[in-house]
């Protein structure tokens, strides 16, 4: 039988009316069996999560402190949901329960995951009561191990052997059951990962994602106002894109899906009859079907070691010795372009702060080279494409267009799997240079050809 399971953000369930709009989505479709439900998050720039209050809580009750002040406004929220949606719930027992082991934690010294799940446990608990579904607490389903990791097998055999036999049923997002008996959740975010993790548990057809955006968009919105949305993206082109700076889900999201050949769908509450954006392995129907480039992404603040040796091509073990220094000092490296006599590496300057100087004298020691050259103020973006392996032209179009807008390429890096091209520019010309390629690839009366 189709199942989805279909995941709700923090902004999909902030009021009663968000909550009315989920009702509406679950209910038009009878294969969405599992829904996941974020904590009530931010009804305006102005508000505050749930979330974000618990920690608070927890906070001041591990330092002894009264924490009203942060509690009344959780309380008056559930309650203003509950009855705007016309609920006989009784929160009363629900939430002395959970103020009192608040204030228990918070005086034992544990740590603030209890407290900070409440969000998801107490919405859990309101819309299983909305849509008439059995409630499942995820401490029953899943498990973490001793080195903080889920344990995979446990949790999926459990989440198969519970859910399987149930209609419907409301899990919580955020936390399971760690392995000292306690709450534990996942780090901030992490209802995607439960809906991810019970998604697969379930074998589901696929797992919906539903937030506030049309799904991913082809570059950020803050440089080309109005971005065209992703329909399909395949798992690793948003792996590059997520690794180049776009944002979507979670990043442990991914895996478990991904595994399980999962397609994800993200979509949108406040717009549901918006396909969203697919998230497909390669092979799967809807990947077939692609534009020249998928998406555009990219950081800033990235700096290049240029390292030049006369005869650097026939010294054998030059790049192993290279790579061997920035290993000793714990950075990792994004690309490395080389030319006959010279080799240079490009790295994150985070990763460089306080040891670029020691690196640069580790180098000289290592290799002697002839010159060693640091350039900073370099930006990388990377244009993505399941698609530009099968037609040419893409690199033509990509540079010819950023040389008509006069941006100045400092680096070029295609990967091997012929899905992406990175470009260095300087940090200035970034914005100019990414919508440049956008508007190369992507023009608003035409969308890009589809190959087929
Ligand atoms: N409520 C949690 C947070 O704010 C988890 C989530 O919303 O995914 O981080």
């Amino acid at each position: 039988m189709p199942t989805k399971v279909a995941k709700f953000g923090g902004t999909s369930l902030a009021s009663a009316p968000q909550i009315r709009k989920m009702q509406a989505i679950v209910q038009a479709d009878d294969d969405r069996r599992f829904v996941v439900p974020s904590a009530p998050g931010k009804r305006d720039g102005k508000d505050t999560k749930i979330t974000d209050l618990l920690y608070l809580c927890h906070d001041l009750a591990s330092k002894g402190l009264k924490f009203d002040d942060a509690w009344d406004p959780i309380c008056e929220r559930f309650k203003q949901i509950v009855s705007e949606l016309g609920l006989s719930l009784d929160l009363e027992p629900i939430l002395a329960e959970a103020e009192a082991t608040i204030a228990e934690h918070g005086k034992r010294g544990l740590l603030a995951d209890y407290a900070a799940s409440r969000g998801e446990a107490i919405n859990g608990r309101i819309i299983a009561e909305l849509l008439q579904c059995d409630f499942v607490d995820p401490t029953e389903l899943i498990f973490f191990s001793d080195n903080g990791r889920l344990d995979e097998d446990k949790t999926y055999a459990t989440i198969s052997e519970r859910l399987g036999g149930v209609e419907r049923a409301i899990v919580p997002g955020f936390f399971g059951l760690g392995p000292d008996g306690n709450v534990k959740t996942f780090s901030r975010g992490g209802s995607d990962v439960t809906g991810a993790i019970v998604a697969r548990g379930v074998n589901a057809t696929v797992y919906e994602n539903w937030t506030d955006v049309h799904g991913l968009l082809i570059t950020d919105p803050r440089i080309v106002p109005g971005a065209f949305t992703i329909e399909t993206v395949t798992y690793r082109e948003l792996r590059e894109l997520s690794y180049s700076g776009a944002s979507v889900l979670h990043d442990e999201a991914v895996f478990p899906v991904r595994q399980a050949n999962i397609p994800v769908n993200i979509r949108n509450t406040n717009d549901p009859e918006h396909p969203g954006t697919l998230i497909v392995s390669n092979d799967h129907e809807s990947a077939k079907q692609s534009y020249q480039i998928t998406g555009i992404a990219g950081r800033k603040d990235f700096t290049i070691i240029q390292i030049e040796k006369a005869m650097m091509n026939s010294e054998i073990g030059f790049g192993k010795r290279v790579l061997g220094v920035l290993a000793d000092f714990g950075v990792s490296f994004e690309h490395i372009p080389s030319g006959i006599d010279t080799l240079s590496v490009v790295i994150e300057d985070t990763a460089l702060e306080g040891k670029l100087d020691d690196i640069i004298a580790a180098l000289q020691a290592a290799v002697k080279p002839d010159n060693i050259d640091i350039d900073n103020n370099l930006a990388l973006i990377a244009t993505v494409g399941r698609g530009m392996a099968k037609q040419t032209g893409t690199s033509a179009k990509l540079f010819s267009a950023l040389g008509e807008a006069n941006v100045n390429i400092r680096m070029i890096d295609q990967g091997s799997s012929e899905m992406n091209i990175i470009v260095g520019t300087d940090v200035q010309d970034f914005e100019k240079a990414v919508k440049a390629i956008y508007a190369a690839f992507i023009s608003e009366d035409s969308r890009p050809r589809a190959l087929s």
